[in-house]
């Protein structure tokens, strides 16, 4: 039966170096939740195979996502914090989610249009589905709340619409899963050159990692895309612009940013000064959890603990909802 407690259920794939917007996005909202309800946070190796089938560098990937995101403050002991791989259990539940899930929908999902243009010649039924698995992922947990960037709305708009099919057909088992944000509106960190988000293997120059040195951070700062400033008071900002603000409401002091607001709406602002403060409160914000990551990163022997301890707490809460799956669809013969 649906529990009425909340679960919080979320992922981040292993395809490169985590970014601002993973941070602001996910991650900051994991770090609070993890003290508020049950919480589930994997790192998703089987989805990053929808894009990255070369699986050389995994290893590699999944002990730095895991070590970023003890370094941004998860605590193993406290969450499930988990490798995909490491529950079969989600492969099954997968399967019945697919039988409830229609071509022509998983077809126009945006992510999937996308995905296909950048990769034509590898349109794999994979990618076709990743919103069926993202959906599989959620429920097997039984999640209701799961923080995710706005990106992600449309995937969880879908899995809604497959844990009604499926408690319609055959009972009442899964909870419907919400995007969630501390804040009213989910997060999109845009990418520094003000053309789409903030991303871990698009736009590289043009993205803020949380593994970047103190002057990459300054560099691709100094280089954000801005103009001659305003000419009259009060005058809207151009994307490009409101985009550089954005990264100062999350990283700088308030007064700071009031500072350069009033420049904005009195014609006085020079940029080169907004982007200078910028990439030192940047450079704060980011240095210390590089190098806790760096650190975690090469105890092996430790992040060897924190998977098993995550696949175990994980794959309980598996078993219990396949079993309750399998009943309520009368698969139970014996
Ligand atoms: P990426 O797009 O970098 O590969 P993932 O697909 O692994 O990231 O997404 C991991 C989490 O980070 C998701 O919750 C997603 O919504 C969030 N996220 C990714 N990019 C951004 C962004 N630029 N702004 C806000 N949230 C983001």
């Amino acid at each position: 039966m649906q529990s009425s407690q909340n679960i919080v259920m979320s992922g981040i794939r292993p395809t490169g170096y985590l970014h601002l917007g993973n941070y602001f996005g996910a991650l900051r909202n994991y770090v609070r939740m993890q003290d508020e309800h049950p919480c589930f946070f994997m790192v998703a190796d089987l989805h990053s195979l929808t894009t990255h089938p070369d699986t050389k560098t995994l290893r590699e990937s999944v002990t730095r996502v895991l070590a970023e995101n003890i370094a941004c403050g998860l605590d193993p002991e406290k969450v499930a914090l988990y490798c995909q791989s490491h529950v079969p259990e989600t492969a099954e539940l997968y399967l019945y989610f697919n039988m409830l899930a229609y071509k022509g929908e998983l077809e126009k999902t945006t992510t999937f249009k996308d995905k296909a243009r950048l990769q034509p010649d590898n349109i794999n039924a994979g990618l076709l589905t990743y919103p069926v698995l993202q959906t599989a992922d959620i429920l097997l947990h039984r999640a209701n709340l799961v923080p995710v960037g706005k990106d992600q709305e449309q995937h969880l708009e879908m899995a809604r619409n497959f844990a009604q099919r499926f408690n319609h057909r055959y009972g009442d088992i899964f909870p419907e899963p919400q995007a969630f944000n501390y804040g009213q509106e989910l997060v999109k960190v845009p990418s520094l050159d003000g053309v789409g988000k903030m991303s871990k293997s698009e736009n590289q120059n043009a993205t803020l990692y949380l593994a970047d040195d103190d002057d990459s951070i300054r560099k691709k700062l100094m280089k954000a895309k801005t103009d001659a400033g305003p000419t009259q008071p009060a005058q809207p900002k151009p994307d490009y612009i409101e985009n550089l603000f954005s990264l100062m409401r999350l990283v700088s002091a308030p007064d700071v940013l009031a500072q350069f607001e009033a420049a904005y709406e009195g014609c006085t602002i020079r940029y080169g000064d907004m982007k200078k403060q910028l990439g030192e409160d940047m450079v704060r914000f980011i240095a210390p959890i590089r190098s806790r990551a760096a650190e975690i990163q090469s105890d092996e022997t430790y992040l060897k603990k924190v998977m098993q301890l995550g696949a175990e707490k994980a794959r309980t809460s598996a078993v219990q909802t396949l079993s309750a799956v399998r009943a309520a669809m009368g698969l139970n013969y014996y």
